[in-house]
């Protein structure tokens, strides 16, 4: 489940995917907002290290995770069904994560981005959804 982000523009196949690529953004999981760790029932990875702990419990405070409806949580978001405005959690929930496909610099002077279903950001609505995105990959493997 998962979203890809473009640069919008008139642009041919090669340069959609290659140049105008911002990145693709997926449902990563259980993540303690709070203490930014994760849960191992569905492991989010950072920077390739598994982190583990009890089921839905985050490994560092011992919250467990709340009850998200479709409406909320990631999942949803990638499927259509979560309409809310990003937003930033507390607590164990769904947590998106976001792999950049080009730097994130260059999104200077970008004013629209779209993802693939069409739906146009501004730049600024594209940074509010990225805080639905704690969890973030910089290495361009997609
Ligand atoms: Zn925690």
């Amino acid at each position: 489940m998962s979203t890809n982000f473009y640069v919008k523009g008139d642009w041919d196949e090669w340069e959609r995917e290659s140049e105008k690529h911002v990145g693709k953004r997926y449902a990563a999981g259980l993540y303690c907002w709070d203490c930014h760790a994760s849960t191992p029932e569905k492991p989010v990875y950072f920077g390739g290290y598994k982190q583990t702990g009890h089921e839905d419990t985050c490994p560092k405070c011992g919250q467990t995770a709340v009850k998200e409806a479709i409406g909320v949580s990631s999942a949803g978001r990638e499927l259509g069904f979560n309409k809310s405005k990003p937003m930033r959690k507390t607590g164990v929930a769904s947590a998106s994560g976001f792999i950049w496909a080009m730097q994130p610099e260059a999104l200077e002077g970008v004013e629209l981005i779209e993802d693939e279903y069409g739906t146009e950001y501004t730049r600024g609505e594209f940074m509010q959804m990225l805080e639905e995105c704690p969890i973030q990959d910089f290495t361009g493997r997609l």
